[in-house]
């Protein structure tokens, strides 16, 4: 059984593959149909395509116009902070995003107070990163400790739930401590890496809801095997109503007012503030790595560089081509891929065989659990998913193999 397992899975059986629809790739970035919902155009060009340019167009800004409004926006935080002891919270995850943020406070003249969450997965190059960055910057660092038997749970709980939104957890809980910090300091500005320019093409599909404590909280009792007591989360209604109007909170993203280029951005950072590169994007995170080189891939026919490398293409920073070589490069090397997944198993306190169970359980959907989306006016489109999974589940190894057939060399150990 187990080597007609791994046979599936490196796609010798292509005859037992589930029916994918017709396979697609963009004509202008790299997404392609690995993202079930993707729509392409009559020439071709898929809508996270279309999506990008009306967004990056709407909501950056670049040259001298973007340098006025940061300027205009970081003396506004200055008189706000006056007679406070910081006037903005950041987020610092060690990674480039995050780090050149803080680096652009300081050149704002600005007094933040930086975040750092600790869900217990950090490489030691992203703590020295840390380190390095608050020191050089001279910036305050609160660490919040996730509690561990909490969160052990509650990514267990997402590896059996079997969606891709694996790291929504890690996610949803950085966004919550942000807001504690800016509520318990008084402080009315968080400072946000987002980065629409290299971020904004990541499908639903492929990970939802770091915004949804509804989702959350349903996987956690579905799949976990303790009460969240003590992680960070906040609802719909704090995040759209409290916080932005009670508390008056404004986040602000200042990586979209500048010229975003992400080779000159990590020059910057290297030179400045001694950061170190490790890796890819996200790969501070030891679980971050695991999930994204292994489990998506192999588990969900998913490769997130993908979005990664076409927003870049989108943002002329590499050529189509050029994103084309890039997936095509292992993602890992192979001996740390092995060190990861041992260690993820490890430290998640599985046992070999409940974690092969995880990778081949069926694959699920946000939509197959309560979820801020479930609810009305979008409804039927959790009823159509459901429709399709009855009509066509199969054991995620069939799965795998077609995945591994429409991009081959995907996630390979
Ligand atoms: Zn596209």
């Amino acid at each position: 059984m187990n080597s007609l397992m791994t046979s599936l899975r490196r796609g010798r059986f292509p005859s037992l593959a589930v029916k994918l629809p017709e396979y697609q790739m963009c004509a202008q970035c790299i997404m392609d149909t690995t993202d079930p919902e993707i729509l392409f155009d009559a020439a071709g060009v898929c809508n996270h395509c279309h999506r990008y340019h009306a967004v990056v167009a709407a909501d950056t800004m670049r040259g001298a116009e973007g340098r006025a409004a940061l300027e205009s926006t970081a003396s506004r935080i200055r008189a706000d902070g006056k007679g406070k002891r910081y006037d903005c919270i950041i987020g610092l995850s060690g990674g480039v995003d995050s780090s050149y943020v803080a680096y652009l406070t300081r050149e704002l003249g600005l007094r933040p107070l930086a975040i750092h969450l600790d869900n217990g997965w950090n490489s030691e190059i992203a703590a020295r990163n840390i380190e390095n960055v608050v020191k050089r910057l001279n910036i305050d660092l609160q660490t919040e400790v996730l509690d561990w038997a909490e969160f052990r749970s509650l990514q267990v709980a997402f590896l059996r739930a079997s969606t891709p939104d694996c790291e929504i957890p890690t996610d949803h809980a950085i966004t919550a401590v942000l807001y504690r910090a800016a509520i318990a300091h008084g402080v009315r500005y968080i400072l946000n890496g987002v980065n629409l320019v290299t971020e904004q093409m990541m499908p639903r599909s492929w990970s939802y809801g770091h915004f949804d404590w509804r989702y959350v909280q349903s996987v956690a009792r579905t799949h976990g095997d303790r009460p969240l007591r003590t992680f960070p989360h906040y609802t719909a209604f704090e995040h759209e109503v409290r916080f932005p109007f009670w508390n008056r909170i404004k986040e602000v993203l200042p990586l979209n007012y500048i010229d975003y280029n992400k080779a000159e951005v990590t020059a910057v950072i290297e030179r400045e503030l001694g950061w170190r590169s490790y890796g890819s994007k996200h790969h501070e995170s030891i679980y971050t790595r695991f999930t994204q080189t292994w489990l998506l891939p192999h588990k969900f026919g998913v490769d997130k560089r993908r979005a990664h490398v076409s927003c870049l293409i989108n943002s002329g920073q590499l050529t189509r081509e050029q994103g084309l070589a890039e997936l095509a490069r292992p993602a890992l090397d192979e001996r740390q891929f092995e060190i990861d997944r041992s260690f993820v198993i490890k430290k998640l306190a599985l046992t070999p065989n409940e974690f092969a169970a995880i990778e081949a359980a069926p694959i699920r959907s946000f939509w197959d659990y309560e979820s801020y989306a479930a609810s009305r006016p979008f409804w039927w489109e959790g009823l159509a998913w459901r429709g399709a999974r009855l009509l066509q589940d199969k054991p995620s190894a069939a799965r795998n193999a077609a995945a591994s057939q429409v991009a081959p060399g995907l996630g390979k150990p």
